[in-house]
């Protein structure tokens, strides 16, 4: 025994230097071992999400944001996990804080990252950047795995570690509390590196180990501290017996301990991933080569049995297994497949496994709400063009009946017209206000009408008050419930448009009940909206007739009994006043039509009203500068204003009306102006006249308002606005007030 002691003493005495040594080398591989685990296992986990994101999940930030935070809370030392774009933009970004400054960059742009994602996109293989410094402040490097789906780069699975974080997770126990330590590059560049480190590796032997990340080479270099390095001979012999002993079980523990980790590791994440699959509203299964379901998720079971014959619940089986047999021979197959027992369809992948278990991967995705999207918008934009057209051709309908009208009514107003002249003229007035209403409402649909500048109005009491009119508009057979509510309702639109949508869907509702019925008119609040429901059950509609209601002249009733205007303006006027129109029918059963309006805030009460004109004031030697491009318009137009008694500048754009106030000997004292003109529109020719007469009454005509005239415009020259065509009472209305 002592014999065996001194023996040591001797041998220790003697190799004192190659036993530190030995030791200190031994220390060294042991952390890099230890270090590379580390990372190896979290690279691991970004392969997996690469994985994942292959196969068609996570396509959308919100689930990979959500399953990257789990990966991330379990495995520690990531700063983040992105997703890259295959340009090479940061797109998502997990965790969001602190990470959001790196969202929208580009990595083929970063000077030191780029060599390392332009390898990943070239070589498709995975690729890790050399140590930088971070915009985290840290420094640390980042890894590109390339995201393939069927031999095509989609993006780049992005982790980005912190070296630091990394280095004293891994070995703060056992190497850093007893060692000095430095890591650097193949070539030298310092990745890590104790503050110490340098003075003690002059002084003691120094233990190094080369490491491999992801084809990187690192070299780990580490130094005893002083404590464990200043011991007296005799703490040695005690410490080398010990040693032996501990190093004995500490190999055998170690590899234990290692496997436990490893293998509990593994485990996790196959969890975890098949949390994710288990959790995903889309269906996922293994299909054996019989289309049997032999593995499903959740959303899968609702329609089939693990085990049961997926082909079964298909619309067309043929189909499904010619594209099942050719992802088995290992060719990725992607269809539209109706499923289930109410054929939704869906979106289908088959994907042949990479390692061949003699099963393939199915992913299919419901596809209702995208073929939902998909149609409205389409209806949307279909109406959208209805309404140009219509609209281009209510206009230059709008000018025709101005002139044919307004000539008539001229010629009307004759005292010496033999009187059946005058009849005929009557009929014509007539037919040409029949055809005035039919392009307003046109107008209406295009959305190209005008509403007075700030009208807002209460729909409560609106309702409230026209409850005997709708009344009376009902036969005796139909029930009418009329709930207008208790509160006030504000919405930013007129009188006359809420009677106009009222009335339409008044009628609709009477001519769908066929003998005796019932028919609701409520006003229903909200959020944000107020909602005008008319609700009747009468016939109701098919799903053909009710994709077609909003289009102008669609209509079902006979000749002369309905026009198909009626619900396009309804649509119209809620379009234009950023509502919507939605529909429930069911036929045999009834229709509910809700008008969804978005609420205002209620006036001021003290807002004044506008004041009524007076009729007699007409003409009274007030002289009118008239410009309107459309010759026919404009020579009505002089003749209904001269018969009022004004006199009449005409002009037939901008420019000569400007002439015209130059050369006058009497300065007008109102503008009349059409909108639209050659040379110079409405609005500026306003401005131009106001300059130079300050006092000039403003009064816009047209049969056609959009963007070049707003109600902040009309606002701001104190402008009055006559639609077209126009009364001869409503213009002298409009010139009366803005020259009061
Ligand atoms: P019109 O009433 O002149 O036919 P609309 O645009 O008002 O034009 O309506 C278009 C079509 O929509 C109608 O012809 C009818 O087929 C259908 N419709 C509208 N409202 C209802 C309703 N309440 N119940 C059943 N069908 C309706
Ligand atoms: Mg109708």
């Amino acid at each position: 025994m002592w014999s065996l002691l001194g023996a040591a003493w001797w041998v220790l005495g003697f190799n004192e230097e190659q036993r530190a040594r030995a030791l200190t080398q031994r220390d060294a591989d042991q952390a890099a071992v230890r270090l590379s685990d580390f990372v190896a296992a979290r690279l691991v986990a970004v392969d997996s999400i690469r994985r994942i994101r292959e196969a068609g999940l996570l396509d959308d930030e919100a689930a990979f944001v959500r399953s990257c935070t789990i990966v991330q809370r379990e495995l520690t030392g990531f700063l983040a996990i992105n997703w890259i774009d295959s340009d090479g933009v940061i797109r998502w970004v997990s965790p969001p804080t602190p990470n959001e400054r790196a969202r929208g960059k580009n990595v083929f742009e970063h000077p030191q990252a780029a060599p390392a994602a332009q390898r990943a996109k070239a070589e498709h293989r995975p690729a890790i950047t050399p140590p930088l410094p971070l915009f985290q402040g840290t420094l640390g490097f980042a890894t590109y795995y390339p995201v393939l789906v069927e031999g095509e780069l989609r993006g780049f699975i992005n982790g980005v570690f912190d070296i630091r974080g990394l280095v004293e997770r891994s070995l703060a126990e056992g190497v850093l509390e007893d060692h000095e330590l430095s890591i650097t590059t193949h070539d030298g560049l310092p990745v890590y590196e104790t503050p110490s480190f340098a003075p003690a590796a002059r002084a003691r032997p120094v233990g190094t180990k080369e490491l491999e990340v992801l084809g990187a080479r690192w070299r780990l270099s580490l130094v005893q501290n002083d404590e464990s390095a200043t011991s007296s001979p005799a703490r040695h012999v005690l410490f080398w017996v010990g040693s032996l002993l501990i190093l004995a079980c500490a190999l055998l523990v170690d590899r234990g301990l290692a496997r436990r980790q490893e293998q509990r590791q593994l485990e996790r994440e196959q969890r975890e991933l098949a949390e994710l699959v288990a959790a995903s509203p889309d269906i996922h299964a293994l299909l054996d080569r019989e289309g049997r379901a032999v593995r499903t998720n959740t959303a899968a079971r609702r329609w089939v049995s693990e085990g049961a014959a997926f082909g079964d619940h298909v619309g067309d089986r043929e189909a499904f297994d010619e594209a099942l047999g050719r992802a088995f021979a290992g060719e990725p197959q992607r269809m539209m497949v109706d499923f289930g027992p109410e054929h939704w369809p869906y979106d289908v992948t088959l994907a042949p496994l990479r390692d061949d278990l003699g099963a393939v991967a199915l992913h299919a995705k419901d596809d209702r709400d995208r073929q939902t999207l998909e149609r409205d918008l389409r209806r949307a934009q279909e109406l959208d063009a209805l309404g140009r057209l219509a609209g281009g051709i209510a206009h230059d309908f709008n000018n025709v009946l101005t002139a044919v009208t307004g000539l008539a009514r001229v010629t009307r107003a004759d005292p010496e017209l033999p009187p059946h002249l005058a009849e005929d003229l009557d009929i014509i007035i007539g037919a040409g206000e029949r055809g005035a209403e039919l392009a307003s409402r046109l107008l209406v649909f295009a959305r190209k009408d005008v509403t007075g500048p700030g009208e807002m109005i209460d729909l409560t009491a609106q309702l409230g008050a026209m409850s005997r009119l709708v009344q009376r508009l009902m036969r005796d057979d139909v029930t009418l419930v009329v709930e207008p509510g208790p509160d006030p309702m504000w919405v930013a639109m007129s009188r006359a448009q809420f009677e106009q949508i009222l009335m339409n869907l008044i009628v609709n509702a009477g001519d769908a009940i066929d003998g005796h019925g019932r028919v609701r008119v409520a006003i229903e609040p909200g959020e944000g909206v107020v909602e005008l429901v008319v609700e009747d059950d009468g016939e109701g509609m098919s799903e053909a007739v009710r994709e077609r209601v909003f289009e102008p002249f669609f209509t079902t009733k006979a000749v002369g009994e309905g026009t198909g205007l009626g619900l396009a303006s309804v649509y119209g006027i809620a379009q234009s006043l950023g509502g919507d129109v939605r529909i429930e029918s069911q036929v045999g059963v009834g229709t509910k039509v809700r008008v969804r309006l978005p609420l205002a805030s209620p006036p001021s009460s003290d807002a004044a009203q506008p004041s009524k004109p007076d009729p007699e004031l007409a003409g009274r030697d007030r002289c009118v500068l008239l410009a309107e491009d459309d010759p026919v318009v404009r020579s009505s137009t002089t003749r209904l204003l001269e018969r009022s008694g004004f006199r009449v500048l005409s002009a037939g754009d901008g420019r000569e009306a400007l002439a015209m106030v130059e050369d006058a000997e009497i300065l007008p004292d109102v503008l009349v102006s059409d909108v639209i003109m050659p040379e110079m529109s409405g609005p500026e020719l306003a401005s131009a006249i106001r300059q130079r007469i300050p006092g000039v009454g403003i009064v816009f005509t047209s049969g056609y308002v959009d963007d070049a005239l707003n109600r902040t415009q009309l606002a701001e020259l104190d402008a009055e606005f006559v639609a077209k065509p126009f009364r001869p009472e409503e213009l002298v209305e409009a010139i009366d007030k803005v020259s009061a």
